[in-house]
C-alpha cells in the first residue's frame, strides 16, 4: 500500500462532518492494508508510533528536510522500517546518523508526504487523533461487534494489535485477548443511587454493602516482584507510594490485580482531608503514609477473574489481602445495610457502595451494577454575588456566589459557586429579583447585599486555600431559594466547616 493511501484518507476523514462517513472511509483503509501494514496504519491515524517517541527533535527535521520526491512512490512498509530503523539509532554519532537517515526517508517523499512525516514525527498527529473512531472502524473493517473490539483494546492497550488480530485471525483470536498484568484497565464506575433502600430494591439481596472511602482510586498490579500503582486515570504513581509496593509485594500470591482506595489516616483510623492524600501522588517525600483498602480483584495467580461474578472476584480478594478488604457487608438485610451505612458516615467515611454479587467487572464504564450512596448534605447560604450567563443564558445572572454566615456578625464568607439546578423559571426570576439587592456591579458580576438566602444541596466540603473561610462546597447545586429564611438564619461557616 502507498503511504499516500493513508494522506488520502486522513484528507477525507477530515473534510466530512458525519461520523458513519468517517468510520467507511477509515474501514476501508484496514480492509485493503495488507498484514504487515495493518498494524502501523491504525497506529498513525490513531495519533501514534508503533516505535513510541524516536527522540527527533525540530532542529533534526528542519536541518534534514530535503527536495521532496516529484511523486507519490513511498509505501506503508517503507515509512514502518524506516521508523523502526530511526528508533533504533543510539550511541555515538547518534544525532548525524539519524539526521541522515531521516533525510533519505523525508527525500522519498513528496512534500505532502513530508508534512505527514513530520507531523508524526513530532508527535502532533495526537492532536487530531482518530482514536475515538477506531475500534468502530476495526469493527466495520473485520465484520465484528464493536464493543468486542472496544474491550480487547480496552484489556490490551493496544489498538493496532486488536486490528491485525481481528481482521487476519478473526473473532475467537480476539475474544481471547486479555487482562496482562503490568498493563493498566480502565476503571469501572459507579452511577449514584437515589438511597439506599432504592439501590437495595434495584440491585435485590444478592449485593456487597462497603464504606466508600473518600480517597484516592488505586490499580495495583503485580507479576512476580514487580509492582505498578496507577491511579483512576491510569498514571503510574509506583514511585511515589513505597509503602504500597511493599505491602503489596508482601501479599501471598504471585501475580494479582487490585482495584481499590488509598488515603491518610489519622491516629485514631479517621480519614484525614482528602487533599493530603492527593499530596502525596506527586512525590514520595510526604510524611503521611497512605493506608490501601482493596475492593475488586480483576486477576490471581495465573487467573483472570474480569468476567467472574463479583462474588467470586471477593473470594480471591479475601483470599489474599487480609486486613486490607475494604469494611465490607454481604448480602445484608435493609437495618443492617442501613447500619453499615451510618458506620460509614460516624468514621469519617463518605457514604456507601452496594454492588451486585452476579455483575462482572466492567472495565472503564460507568454501569449500574455499582451504586454509590452518600448521604444528602443541604446548607441554608447567602447569595453574595451573581454573574451574568453565556452561551444559553446569556442575559440572565446565572453562577452564583455563595456565603455561610458569620457567628460573629461578619459579613457572609464565600464558600462556592453554583449555577446548577437553576431551572428556566429560576434563572427569570433571580434575575428580576437579584437587581432591587444590588450593591455595585463590575462587567460580569453583579453584587448583592446579604439579603436572599438559598438551599443548595452538596456532596461535602473540601479544605480550600482560595476561599476565606478554608472551606469550598463540593458539587453544589441549587434546590430553591428559601424566602421563609433571613440571612440571619442561614448557616454559619462553622456548620460548613463540621461537613469536612
Ligand atoms: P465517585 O468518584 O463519587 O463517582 O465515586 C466512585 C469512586 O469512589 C471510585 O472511583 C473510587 O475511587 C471510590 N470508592 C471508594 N470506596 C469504594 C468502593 N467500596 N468501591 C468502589 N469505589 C469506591
Amino acid at each position: 500500500m502507498l503511504f499516500t493511501r493513508v494522506i488520502e484518507a486522513s484528507r477525507q476523514i477530515a473534510s466530512t462532518r458525519a461520523r458513519t462517513a468517517k468510520i467507511d472511509t477509515f474501514a476501508e483503509l484496514i480492509r485493503s492494508a495488507q498484514g504487515p501494514e495493518i498494524e502501523p496504519v491504525v497506529a498513525w491515524l490513531a495519533g501514534e508510533l508503533r516505535q513510541g517517541r524516536l527522540g527527533v527533535g525540530w532542529k533534526t527535521l528542519v536541518a534534514s528536510r530535503p527536495e521532496p520526491a516529484p511523486e507519490a512512490a513511498l509505501t506503508v512498509a517503507d515509512v514502518e522500517a524506516a521508523l523502526t530503523e530511526l528508533a533504533g539509532i543510539s550511541g555515538t554519532g547518534s544525532t548525524a546518523r539519524r539526521a541522515a537517515a531521516l533525510s533519505e526517508l523525508l527525500g522519498a517523499a513528496t512534500a505532502e508526504e513530508q508534512d505527514l512525516l513530520v507531523r508524526m514525527l513530532t508527535g502532533e498527529l495526537r492532536q487530531g487523533s482518530l482514536e475515538g473512531l477506531a475500534a468502530d472502524a476495526i469493527a466495520r473493517a473485520a465484520d465484528l461487534p464493536a464493543p468486542t473490539i472496544r474491550r480487547a483494546a480496552m484489556l490490551s492497550g493496544d489498538l493496532p494489535a486488536v486490528a491485525r488480530i481481528a481482521i487476519t485471525d478473526g473473532a475467537a483470536a480476539v475474544a481471547q485477548i486479555g487482562l496482562t498484568v503490568g498493563r493498566p484497565v480502565r476503571p469501572m464506575l459507579a452511577s449514584p443511587g437515589e438511597s439506599l433502600s432504592a439501590a437495595l430494591a434495584a440491585l435485590g439481596p444478592q449485593v456487597s454493602v462497603e464504606y466508600k472511602l473518600d480517597g484516592a482510586r488505586i490499580q495495583v498490579h503485580r507479576d512476580g516482584r514487580e509492582v505498578l500503582v496507577v491511579t483512576r486515570t491510569l498514571r503510574d504513581i509506583t514511585a511515589s507510594v513505597p509503602e504500597l509496593v511493599e505491602l503489596v509485594l508482601a501479599l501471598p500470591c504471585r501475580s494479582i490485580i487490585l482495584d481499590g482506595e488509598t488515603l491518610a489516616l489519622n491516629d485514631s483510623g479517621r480519614p484525614r482531608p482528602f487533599q493530603e492524600t492527593m499530596s502525596r501522588f506527586g512525590s514520595a517525600s510526604g510524611e503521611l503514609l497512605l493506608t490501601p483498602f482493596f475492593f475488586d480483584c480483576l486477576h490471581l495467580d495465573g487467573m483472570d477473574l474480569l468476567d467472574e461474578p463479583l462474588s467470586r472476584r471477593l473470594q480471591a480478594l479475601e483470599s489474599v489481602v487480609g486486613d486490607h478488604r475494604i469494611p465490607a457487608l454481604m448480602c445484608p438485610d435493609t437495618v443492617a445495610a442501613q447500619a453499615h451505612f451510618d458506620a460509614a458516615i460516624a468514621d469519617g467515611h463518605e457514604g456507601v457502595m452496594v454492588k451486585a454479587l452476579d455483575s462482572t467487572y466492567a472495565a472503564g464504564r460507568r454501569g449500574k451494577s455499582w451504586l454509590k450512596i452518600k448521604p444528602e448534605h443541604t446548607l441554608d447560604l447567602v447569595v453574595i454575588a451573581a454573574e451574568w450567563g453565556y452561551g444559553r443564558r446569556t442575559g440572565w445572572l446565572s453562577n452564583l456566589h455563595l456565603g455561610a454566615r458569620d457567628p460573629d456578625g461578619g459579613a457572609p464568607i464565600m464558600v462556592g459557586k453554583t449555577f446548577k439546578g437553576l431551572t428556566d423559571e429560576l434563572l427569570r426570576w433571580q434575575t428580576e429579583e437579584f437587581v432591587r439587592h444590588e450593591s455595585h456591579r463590575d462587567a460580569h458580576t453583579v453584587y448583592l447585599r446579604p439579603e436572599i438566602v438559598v438551599e443548595i444541596e452538596l456532596d461535602g466540603v473540601q479544605t480550600s486555600t482560595r476561599y476565606p473561610g478554608g472551606v469550598a462546597l463540593r458539587f453544589a447545586r441549587v434546590v430553591r431559594y428559601r424566602p421563609d429564611k433571613t440571612a440571619a438564619q442561614a448557616d454559619t461557616i462553622d456548620a460548613v466547616r463540621s461537613l469536612r
